[in-house]
């Protein structure tokens, strides 16, 4: 065989890398803004091969063409790199998944690198399936996981039914997760990995990361966290030590709400008890070229191109909207029609001060307005209405200004009822281990005014003085129709 050909493109492949590496390690030395705005797109690439083209371009194509057969082999044998057919790799989400690794690794001292999916359970599926196998050596020995219960719904469902119910691996459910001595007594050589959100949705629930992460290297089996409500404007997992990290990229991070996707971060030569050396090496790539090639998981350049565009503001977007879930909380807290106010930035908040420990604004210290560090925690809070369940519907359908959805970290402030709407699949008991209740309403603050969202929360909260709601906005009211008999 004649491989003089091959060579060309493998000579070729190498001197592209070695600049790559170059590129990112300069991009590396750069600010968390610039690197959320620039990623991994340089100008290099775009004079040579993009037309000069400023903001990334979207390459819908299914497939690349090769200029011979040499070049077809070795991009086909994974020996360069390639995107051959999109749903194993294209450049607008390779461009996605550059910036997301490079805003999880920050701070961190090891490369990390990423696999977008087609949404945040994809996401789940993708980080958590490689290690369920049977194990080869011993294929009867049940396979188990340790998880959190204060987890998104869709999270509950995917391993209380496709992994425990249908698959037989056994979930090992963490239900006081800041107990440590829970987390460890579930573990033992059938384990494989652990598992938490955190913050979790909607409970808010947090543990001490680094001590969990110590836990599992201890049992030598990675750590995955779901660090979709922190995002890395407030928390990078990878930095603290952990293996895994899975993002709803449909959320903060694409705030705008254009399209659902994901993400696996991994660090390189991460920690497990599955013999596969492969997978271990690099987690993310290894998904991207064998599991997730066969299985398709995979998502559109349109939306990864959606995220980029959202995620260059990540940083700024997630420290208003933070300072504007304190103001709302606050408010709430104080109301006589509220039972009880979850958010972690609030001192009465069981977890604040634990939370305070890992929820930093990313380079405040480095901002002019702050000069030092500063905790900020998030979008997200919850709150209890006094009077019951249908006390809270009738809060809830006063809401005018604040979106009733199911949906977290837009751009416009969202509610929900989590036990009728993200949370009643799991059922009573499922929602009991979650701590929530049926007067719980979600309260995720958009990038409004906060005296905007308080007017519309007094004005809903005023309805349980049995005072009717007024119609406030011209659309109502240009109709001849009361918001009421609207809804009607
Ligand atoms: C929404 C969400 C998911 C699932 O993400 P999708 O993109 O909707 O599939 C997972 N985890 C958390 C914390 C979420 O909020």
């Amino acid at each position: 065989m004649n491989n003089t050909g091959i060579n060309h493109y493998l000579e070729a492949a190498k001197r592209a890398a070695a600049w790559h590496q170059q590129y990112l390690k300069e991009m590396k030395k750069c600010r968390f803004d610039t690197i959320a705005v620039h990623g991994i797109y340089s100008m290099q690439e775009a004079l040579d091969f993009n037309q000069g083209s400023i903001i990334e371009p979207i390459y819908m194509s299914t497939s690349q063409a090769y200029r011979d057969s040499d070049e077809m082999e070795a991009a086909l044998g994974y020996q360069i790199p390639t995107w051959c057919y999109s749903r194993i790799a294209n450049p607008t989400i390779y461009y996605l998944e550059g910036v997301l690794a490079l805003l999880e690794g920050y701070g961190a001292d090891e490369d990390t690198s990423c696999i977008a999916t087609a949404s945040g359970m994809a996401a789940i599926q993708t980080a958590v399936d490689p290690f369920l196998l049977p194990d080869p050596k011993h294929p009867s020995s049940p396979v188990n996981f340790v998880a959190t219960t204060q987890i998104y719904g869709g999270t509950f469902q995917q391993f209380a039914i496709r992994k425990q119910k249908e698959r037989g691996v056994e979930w090992r459910k963490v239900i006081h997760s800041h107990d440590i001595n829970e987390w460890e007594k579930l573990i033992d050589e059938n384990t494989r990995f652990l598992y938490g959100e955190m913050p979790s949705n909607p409970g808010q629930a947090f543990f001490d990361l680094s001590k969990i992460i110590d836990l599992a290297h201890k049992h030598g089996i990675p750590m995955i966290v779901d660090s979709t409500v922190a995002t890395p404007a407030l928390m990078r997992p990878l930095a603290l030590g952990a293996d895994i990290v899975v993002q709803s990229v449909s959320k903060t991070l694409n705030t705008s709400g254009f399209g659902i996707s994901g993400a696996v971060i991994s660090r390189k030569n991460l920690t497990s008890n599955v013999d596969n050396p492969e997978m271990k090496a690099d987690f993310s790539m290894y998904c991207k070229t064998l599991p997730n090639r066969d299985n398709g998981p995979n998502l559109s350049p349109m939306n990864a191109i959606l995220a980029i565009n959202d995620i260059r503001t990540l940083r700024s977007r997630v420290d208003l909207q933070s300072r504007s879930t304190m103001t709302v909380s606050k408010y709430l807290e104080n109301h006589k029609h509220i039972e009880q106010v979850d958010y972690l930035g609030l001192e009465s908040h069981p977890l604040h001060k634990l939370a305070s420990e890992y929820l930093w604004l990313v380079d405040s210290e480095f901002d002019e307005q702050y000069g030092e560090k500063v905790n900020r925690y998030g979008h997200l809070m919850s709150f209890r209405v006094k009077g019951g369940a249908q006390a809270a519907r009738d809060v809830f359908d006063g809401l005018q200004r604040i979106w009733r959805a199911t949906d977290l970290g837009r751009i416009k402030s969202v509610a929900t009822i989590p036990a009728i709407s993200t949370h009643s699949q799991q059922g009573e008991e499922g929602r009991r281990l979650a701590d929530i209740p049926m007067n719980l309403i979600r309260l995720c603050v958009g990038a409004e005014h906060p005296h905007d969202v308080i007017a519309d929360l007094e004005r809903a909260l005023a309805v349980l003085d049995g005072k009717k709601i007024k119609a406030t906005s011209p659309e109502f009211s240009a109709g001849g129709a009361s918001s009421a008999t609207l809804r009607r």
